[in-house]
């Protein structure tokens, strides 16, 4: 098994880590109710998509 030669550096560590935040990116305000909402996805809290219903209450 490969052992690396040195410890990573908090520095190094990190600096990777800065590309792998925020998880679940992609979220946009709905237009209808302006609760944040996934990109391309129907608004689970008023069921719009585009301004048109999608999902009846
Ligand atoms: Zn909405």
């Amino acid at each position: 098994m490969a052992v690396p030669q040195r410890r990573t550096s908090k520095t190094r560590r990190d600096k990777r880590r800065t590309h792998f935040k925020l998880s679940v990116p992609g979220m946009v305000k709905c237009d209808q109710c302006g609760e944040l909402k996934l990109g391309h996805h129907v608004c689970k809290v008023c069921g719009t998509y585009k301004t048109r219903e999608i999902i009846k209450q």
